[in-house]
């Protein structure tokens, strides 16, 4: 935590107006500011600031109108939150397949879409791997398809100079303790659609103090909205804000240090015949806060040898392949409270997936020397 986050955090402390809509006369709220920073940033019209990144991609599909039994898509390789809001608002998620570079699969996108009537797509951007964006919204909107952004790994990214968040009607990210700016936990919405942040920010708990937001909408766009819709209380507070404004001000530096990181290991990765490593794009601008290797020749027996024999050696692998769940990582087949589907080329794709966070207090020999562990005990299991 930067030491002029922890100033800003005491001087909220000190104050005691933590509640966002608490403000001294003449006052805008630290939640106000760091709205219209991250507004800012992205280049968006709108933010709205919430409690977590999972809160906002549920209040987004509130804030567009998916209710109780619509169908949305959503990519089938992504972290436990994305398909627990579409669950949380009733609807059921349709899994869409991936490629062999982690993103979305646009053929399986077309077909799903066909096949289950869904209008909706989060698009869930998982360990920061953008598709080709553009071919991703002209497929979408050929298809009707209304896009929602999880951009929890793609904060500070960018596809051919546009900021990750700004293709789709509204771009959700999270700042949760192990994402790109950490408040231990809250997130965003970004979108350009008045009526819809609109809506989201009553969503969020505005009660009628929505005008103490300086990056929403007009207050005529709330004069129906206001009444019509439910307060389903998830706002940010300010001493969170207060410790994000100046992260915020770091994030583009920060990216810096991150891709130093992650190059440093695919350096050491890249000669290893059986380590296959996604080629970057060069229209992506990525934020390189992990890691992935596959080893598509591996059988599960030697990826569980690999991931024993680098924790031997300190070095902590995540799986996307095993049948439990663990820790943070899980998959479809884990997810029981939605239709099991059927989807071999994500499950080919995961089983010989390895994971890895690079946090920036990894230095870059820490980096050098996890790579060359990593490949070492690769060979050694082929
Ligand atoms: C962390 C994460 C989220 C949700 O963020 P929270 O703030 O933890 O709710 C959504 N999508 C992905 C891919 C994530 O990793």
């Amino acid at each position: 935590m930067p030491a002029d986050a922890v100033e800003a955090a005491m001087a909220i402390l000190q104050s005691g107006r933590l509640h966002r809509y608490n403000v001294a006369s003449g006052e805008t709220a630290e939640a106000a500011l760091l709205e219209q920073e991250f507004a800012a940033y992205t280049g968006a019209r709108y933010c709205l600031s919430v409690t977590s990144g999972g809160y906002a991609l549920a209040t987004a599909l509130r804030a567009i109108g998916v209710s109780a039994g619509d169908k949305v898509l959503t990519n089938a390789f992504t972290l436990a939150p994305v398909p627990g809001a579409i669950a949380s608002v009733g609807a059921e998620p349709v899994l869409v397949e991936i490629t062999d570079d982690l993103t979305i699969d646009l053929d399986d996108l077309g077909a799903k879409a066909e096949a289950s009537g869904a209008r909706v797509l989060m698009l869930s951007l998982m360990r920061g791997h953008l598709p080709d964006m553009t071919a991703l919204m002209a497929r979408a909107n050929a298809l009707g398809l209304t896009v929602i952004e999880d951009c929890a790994h793609t904060m500070g990214a960018s596809w051919d100079g546009t900021p990750s968040g700004r293709f789709g009607a509204v771009g959700c990210f999270s700042t949760q303790t192990y994402k790109h700016m950490n408040s231990g936990e809250g997130g965003f919405l970004i979108s350009d659609d008045a009526d819809l942040i609109a809506r989201a920010t009553v969503l969020s708990g505005s009660y009628m103090l929505y005008d103490r937001h300086i990056a929403g909408p007009d207050a005529e766009v709330f004069e129906t909205i206001r009444l019509e819709t439910p307060n389903c209380s998830g706002r940010m507070d300010n001493l969170r804000a207060a410790i994000l404004r100046p992260q915020l001000r770091a994030l583009d530096a920060n990216r810096v240090r991150w891709n130093e990181r992650y190059r440093a290991i695919e350096t050491r990765l890249t000669g290893n015949p059986h380590v296959v490593l996604r080629r970057r794009p060069d229209s992506e601008q990525f934020v390189g806060s992990s890691i992935q290797l596959r080893l598509p020749t591996f059988s599960a027996h030697q990826v569980s040898a690999v991931i024993a024999q680098c924790a031997a050696r300190g070095v902590e692998l995540k799986w996307f392949g095993p049948d439990e769940p663990v820790a943070f990582t899980s998959r479809h087949v884990s997810w029981r409270y939605m239709p099991n589907q059927d989807l071999p080329m994500t499950d080919r794709v995961l089983a010989t997936l390895l994971d890895m966070r690079l946090p920036l207090t990894f230095s870059l020999a820490d980096c050098a020397l996890i790579g060359s562990i990593i490949s070492e005990e690769v060979s050694s299991v082929a």
